[in-house]
């Protein structure tokens, strides 16, 4: 099954609880203004992938807590988003499984429910500009984090979640990437700084 993947990595801690494998799918069709993850929104072939690769990245670890699907939008690959997770569920049976979409809770746990299907939480609605805030795991205070299993309630609503101000910096081909999800002022402060010490930033989201 063939399945558009922006990137994966591990460990990632900001994007849920304990040592997380993210893995954020290519292509949006949504487009939230402000959105931080642009580079994510188009469908390059550079972007394909097999779901069984995917899966053989996810059991090249000893231990795994929990898996994160996030994008771009997952939803827009129905069929590969099914079978990731159900990849994910069967390789990695005591890992906790959060998908990130901007489609509607009343969408997803309606007529797309069968697209979560295995998922133990799942964050819904698009990202609001205007309503951009501190909440755990949200960009913006309108997204709703849903558990849908009694492993989702224990560690998302009965735990306490990771620290909006932690996000992680990834360094891999040739790229920094940040992994999390960062408060309103942010990027721009950090935009700040390193133009103070002489450092550009290319190709950022927050920057076009
Ligand atoms: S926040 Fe998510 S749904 Fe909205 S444009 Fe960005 S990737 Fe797409």
């Amino acid at each position: 099954m063939e399945i558009l993947i922006s990137r994966t990595a591990f460990p990632v801690q900001a994007l849920g609880p304990g040592d997380r494998a993210a893995i954020w799918m290519q292509g949006c069709s949504i487009r939230c203004p402000g959105c931080v993850a642009q580079d994510t929104w188009g469908t390059p072939g550079s972007s394909r992938r097999q779901v069984d690769d995917v899966l053989d990245w996810l059991v090249s670890f000893d231990e795994v807590d929990g898996v994160t699907i996030s994008g771009g939008e997952p939803t827009d690959q129905p069929e590969a988003l099914q079978a990731l997770i159900a990849g994910a569920r069967r390789t990695r049976p005591t890992a906790d499984i959060l998908v990130y979409t901007g489609r509607s809770a009343s969408w997803v746990l309606g007529s797309g429910r069968a697209l979560v299907a295995g998922a133990d939480a799942i964050i819904t609605e698009p990202f609001v500009q205007a309503e951009a805030g501190h909440l755990p795991l949200r960009g913006s205070d309108n997204q709703q984090l849903i558990a849908l299993t009694p492993l989702g309630k224990a560690r998302y609503v009965d735990a306490p979640l990771p620290d909006r101000r932690r996000v992680q910096l990834d360094v891999a081909d040739g790229e920094i990437r940040m992994i999390g999800i960062p408060t309103p002022g942010v990027l721009a402060e950090l935009g700040l700084r390193a133009a103070a010490a002489g450092l550009t930033f290319r190709g950022t989201s927050w920057q076009d």
